[in-house]
């Protein structure tokens, strides 16, 4: 629906784009196939909002102690499902559904020192990108920066190793080694894209070792680039994590 969106700001028909759009779309819910006037069925909505930390900012610092990380809800249940069928099953929509949520909590956050920082997607390996059709990090990022006024600069990482995902390997050696020099730092970014800051924000759908996190920000480093935080929708429930976070 971006596309739909974009065109219509240029041509200020969004009602006309939004009625068309809201017609041609009204289908089932992608995650119980009932019918929905939203992309999400309200229970489906209710279920994954369930599982909503507390607070954004998590307070164990799993990446460093001067690198927070934000993480909207627990990796679990409804959740895992709802991305899961977004990356999977065709259904990018499903992650401006989370933007959408995820920006309403990143408002809420003290995060002054946050503010026009740009916001960098996770990207996905060209040959993962042409069999997906998108990046589900780029597409919750472009929507999230929209709503939070925050710069989005998606081209700025890229993906120069074709990894297994994360969740195929077993060890810690071998997810080291598995992500090891993944991503490269565009040198030749275009003028729209072109990076004013030597700090940015991360963005990835799920945080699980860290390992995926620690080698962004290790090529972001080598070109003198600081990440000041890191933003994904989900984090497992450790066991040995605070028991507090949920209460
Ligand atoms: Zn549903």
């Amino acid at each position: 629906m971006d596309w739909l969106r974009s065109i219509g700001g240029e041509l200020k028909l969004d009602r006309l784009v939004n009625f068309v759009g809201n017609s041609l779309w009204q289908s089932n819910c992608p995650l119980c196939k009932r019918p929905s006037e939203q992309v999400l069925c309200k229970d489906c909505d209710r279920q994954i909002t369930a599982y909503q930390f507390p607070q954004f900012l998590q307070k164990d610092s799993p990446i460093s102690t001067e690198i927070p990380l934000y993480s909207w809800v627990t990796y679990d249940g409804a959740v895992k499902r709802a991305i899961a069928t977004c990356k999977y099953e065709n259904h990018p929509e499903i992650m401006e559904v989370i933007a959408e949520k995820m920006a309403i909590r990143w408002r809420q956050e003290p995060i002054a020192n946050l503010k026009n920082i740009p916001v960098v997607p996770i990207p996905l390996h060209p040959n993962k990108l042409k069999s997906r059709g998108f990046n589900q990090a780029e597409v919750l990022a472009r929507r999230f920066c929209d709503l939070t006024s925050l710069p989005c600069h998606p081209k700025l990482l890229q993906r120069i190793k074709d990894t297994k995902p994360q969740m195929q390997t077993k060890t810690k050696g071998e997810r080291q080694h598995n992500l090891s020099k993944a991503f490269a730092v565009s040198r030749i970014p275009r003028s729209s894209q072109k990076l004013d800051s030597d700090k940015v924000i991360l963005l990835d759908d799920i945080y699980t070792t860290g390992t995926t996190i620690r080698e962004a920000i290790a090529a972001l480093a080598s070109q003198n680039i600081k990440v000041k935080g890191v933003i994904v929708i989900a984090r497992p429930q450790f066991e040995n994590r605070s028991p507090n976070l949920n209460s």
